[in-house]
């Protein structure tokens, strides 16, 4: 299985993690005013294909296998 965590202090909300997740696995969610990526799928279901992690340009998204 796989963790997806996203650091939201460097989140800039671009979108482009949601955007290339092939498993729709990360949305984007907003709280008291701020948005940022949150991973929000199945950690079974994620592929850990680094898609995530690597389209995100502020290095705010880490992949971890457990
Ligand atoms: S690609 Fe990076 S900066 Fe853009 S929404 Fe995802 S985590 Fe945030
Ligand atoms: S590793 Fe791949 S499947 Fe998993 S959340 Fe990132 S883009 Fe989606």
């Amino acid at each position: 299985m796989f963790i997806v965590e996203i650091d939201i202090e460097k989140c800039e909300a671009c979108g482009d993690c949601v955007e290339n997740c092939p498993e729709q696995m990360i949305a984007m969610v907003e709280e008291d005013g701020k948005k940022y990526a949150m991973f929000t799928g199945d950690p079974d279901v994620c592929s850990g294909c680094l898609s995530c992690e690597a389209s995100c340009e502020k290095d705010a998204v880490t992949v971890t296998e457990y």
